[in-house]
């Protein structure tokens, strides 16, 4: 493996020194200051695969995928080829092309809830598209959300969020209007007690129920079994919207996403990371009856210059055509595989450790309870995430600076990637 691990990083500190000038905090995107866990960010130069390498020489095997959208790891070739064919007869045109509406077809004969789909350009601009269809629709103004989860940053999601939210511990956004903030409710994961008590006071309020099917904002936690039943039960009987948030889940635990790993159809499904193959792409579909709600066919507005734009479609499309049930099968028996190292790691460490995985999603949590909430997932030790993501990234295992963020395995990493990645964590573990 080479130049495997982080052996310097000085000009990834210089690169983040000049970024901080014209940069709000050197980022675009704050996780990725590391700031949490105080230390420099890498400051990547090219992907090939499984393996991302930085400005300094050093080379990792990735777990982050971009955050989830590099399901076949980076530059894959065909998605690369076709991309050059694609850019080579134009960037955008702001007009319908052919390709938006191959790209839609192969989405909804993939996700059972899509009849129809809009393309928009990231999963915040999905999830809040959905919402403002959720309360055209309905008529209604209040959103249930789940604590831990996260959205997106439109105003009415950012209410006890996930993801970046928890991992620089922040409380609820400043900027977000007190009217907005009231119609969110916010209950905790997997607690279908607490949905039912929200309904019974709020029930012919709410427009909709927005989860993640399997929450990835919070580190990773599975539904329970029967909760997203009960989910789909509750949002029938009281005429609100069930909406699946599967920006990261979408086309990454089954071919037909996590609703069809569960089968639970919900009434409306976001989409991003997966179907963009690492281009801006974020989509929002389901019964045709709700959709043509949006327009041009209904009032409920929204729209995009470089919505369906060919290069992203072009990107998705080629690979969502990767994605063939073999490749699942293959994540599943890596992701698999790498869950058992880790355990068996920990337990010979006598490290408190929880994995908690689904498919290709895996994350282990510093904590000897079960982690089902946002609450138990704060229950793991961060000091000691801090410690064993800088022994990870010194050894070569790119991981994500949070403990709120999972590991992605990719269709493109190795058996041998897999073994030097629990051997890097058994010895990670042992200098904690
Ligand atoms: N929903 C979920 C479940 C997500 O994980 C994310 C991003 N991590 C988003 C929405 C927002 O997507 P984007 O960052 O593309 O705006």
């Amino acid at each position: 493996s080479g130049n495997l691990g982080r052996h310097g990083d000085e000009r990834s500190r210089q690169a983040f020194e000049q970024a901080k000038k014209v940069l709000p905090g050197g980022v675009n995107s704050p996780v990725r200051a590391f700031k949490s866990v105080g230390l420099t960010p890498i400051y990547l130069d090219h992907g090939a695969g499984s393996r991302v390498y930085d400005i300094d020489g050093n080379q990792y095997i990735d777990y982050v995928g971009s955050w989830g959208p590099l399901i076949m790891g980076h530059a894959h070739p065909e998605v690369v080829s076709a991309l050059q064919e694609t850019a080579s007869k134009g960037t955008s045109f702001g007009a319908p092309t052919l390709l938006e509406t191959k790209m839609a077809e192969l989405v909804a004969e993939r996700v059972p809830s899509i009849d129809i789909v809009r393309m928009v350009n990231s999963g915040t601009e999905a999830t809040m598209s959905a919402i403002r269809l959720a309360r055209g629709y309905t008529g209604r103004s209040k959103i249930m959300k789940f604590e831990g989860s996260y959205h997106g940053h439109a105003d009415s999601l950012l209410i006890k969020a996930g993801s970046g939210v928890a991992t620089l511990g922040l409380p609820d956004s400043p900027g977000v209007p007190e009217g907005v903030a009231a119609n969110t409710i916010a209950v905790p994961y997997n607690d279908l007690a607490s949905v039912q008590l929200a309904f019974e006071r709020f029930g012919d309020e709410i427009a909709g129920v927005i989860v993640e099917p399997i929450a990835g904002n919070m580190g990773v936690v599975p539904p329970l079994p029967g909760f997203l039943e009960g989910l789909r039960e509750i949002t029938s009987r009281y005429g609100s919207l069930l909406i699946f948030d599967e920006v990261m889940t979408g086309f990454r635990v089954h071919i037909h996403c996590a609703q069809g790993r569960y089968r639970v159809t919900p009434d409306l499904t976001c989409l991003g990371k997966v179907i963009g193959g690492g281009l801006p792409v974020g989509a929002y579909g389901g019964k045709r009856e709700i959709m043509e709600q949006i327009a041009p066919t209904g009032p409920i507005y929204q729209a995009g210059t470089l919505s369906g734009n060919p290069l992203a479609m072009t990107a998705g499309y080629t690979t969502l055509s990767l994605l063939t049930p073999e490749v699942y099968n293959r994540l599943e028996r890596l992701s698999a595989r790498l869950e058992e190292g880790f355990t068996v790691n920990a337990q010979e460490a006598g490290i408190p450790c929880r994995i908690n995985r689904v498919g290709s999603m895996v994350c282990p949590f510093f904590t000897s309870d079960e982690v089902v909430n946002y609450e138990t997932a704060k229950s793991s030790d961060l000091e000691l995430f801090r410690r064993y993501f800088a022994a990870m990234i010194t050894a070569g295992i790119n991981i994500a600076p949070s403990q709120f963020e999972g590991m992605f395995v990719s269709g493109v990493h190795t058996e041998e990637d897999i073994e030097a990645t629990i051997e890097a964590h058994r010895r990670a573990l042992r200098a904690l």
